[in-house]
């Protein structure tokens, strides 16, 4: 076998950067972040929802994961527990309690917020996440190379990773009902079941009119706060809620001094700076780890020599 010394791999590994070089120059495509005047959005009024969870099993069903009987996601048992969105369910309701009136607790319905500066987009290095015109952010897995920075970026810690599928990078969220409903014309599967109209699909800018006029016409029942118009440069997903409640106590982050993509695109370019594309940055590693390895080798040689010639 050819014997590596320090040049050979010093070239190799120099090939094997710049070889990461192109593979990385063509495989990063610009990400695709269509902010159109149009783009859709929801309302979630949590001083309507009633924590029924027909949102859940319907955002379910529409997605083909597997979900009980309607009637199970009634049992508000669930509630001990704050949940997440996750690989087996892209929406969950969770319930707090009321401080005003502890017999009307308050619930709210979590979901990818479908940002205009999305953080997963910015964060994504090979464009596997787009923003289309309609508002809605799709992830696509055959662009998808696992690296999970948009798990790290997103502000919501909305995008979750299938291990049990390591071989095919999973990422798993609300695509706001891209394929089969909104891209069409149609509602998301949850606004269409919700029985109480805490959801309210429509353009963005209706929405933001419908929340002001909601927050002004009733005064003691909104807070003067529309949860999503501004927070992290803006999302699709907004939310209104009780005077009394504020929104870091229903668990969305306050608003971030930077917009997420500019954090993003920090820790991106941070890694990028100089741009070291990832097999260029294993190869110098390895490169490391074999020196390292070698000189070790060297320096045991070198031991058992001078013991073999010590002791002539
Ligand atoms: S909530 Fe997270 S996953 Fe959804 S669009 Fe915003 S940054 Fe992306
Ligand atoms: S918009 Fe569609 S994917 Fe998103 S939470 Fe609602 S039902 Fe689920
Ligand atoms: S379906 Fe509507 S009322 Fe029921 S939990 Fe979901 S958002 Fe709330």
């Amino acid at each position: 076998m050819k014997k590596i010394n320090r040049r050979n791999f010093l070239k190799y590994s120099s090939a094997l950067s710049l070889a990461g070089v192109g593979m990385s120059s063509s495989a990063k495509a610009q990400p695709e972040n269509i902010l159109s005047p149009d783009r859709m959005g929801v309302l979630v009024d949590t001083t309507q929802c009633v924590g029924c969870r027909n949102c859940e099993w319907a955002c379910k069903t529409s997605h083909n994961i597997p979900a009980d009987d309607i009637e199970k996601f009634h049992n508000r048992d669930i509630f001990k527990t704050f949940r997440r969105p996750g690989n087996d369910s892209y929406t969950v309701v969770n319930e707090f309690k009321n401080k005003k009136n502890e017999l009307i607790p308050i619930n709210v319905k979590y979901q990818c917020m479908h940002c205009d500066k999305p953080a997963c987009v910015s964060a994504c290095i090979v464009g596997a996440f787009t923003k289309k015109e309609t508002g809605a952010i799709v992830w696509d897995g055959d662009k998808c190379i696992g690296c999970r920075y948009c798990m790290v970026a997103c502000p919501f810690q909305i995008p979750t990773y299938n291990f049990e599928a390591a071989f095919k990078p999973n990422i798993n969220k609300c695509d706001f009902c891209y394929e089969e409903r909104t891209s069409k014309g149609l509602m998301p599967a949850c606004v269409e079941i919700c029985p109480v109209e805490a959801l309210t699909y429509g353009s963005r800018t209706e929405l933001i009119r419908v929340a002001r006029q909601r927050i002004k016409r009733y005064p003691d029942r909104y807070k003067n706060h529309i949860y999503g118009e501004k927070e992290v440069g803006g999302t699709s997903w907004m939310y209104l809620t009780s005077p009394s409640a504020d929104f870091q106590y229903l668990q969305l982050p306050k608003q971030l001094e930077r917009t997420a993509p500019g954090v993003s695109e920090s820790i991106q370019h941070g890694i990028f700076a100089y741009f070291i594309p990832p097999v260029a940055l294993y190869a110098w590693l390895g490169g490391l780890m074999w020196l390292s390895k070698r000189r070790k080798d060297i320096l045991k040689d070198v031991d058992l020599t001078d013991e073999i010639e010590g002791g002539k």
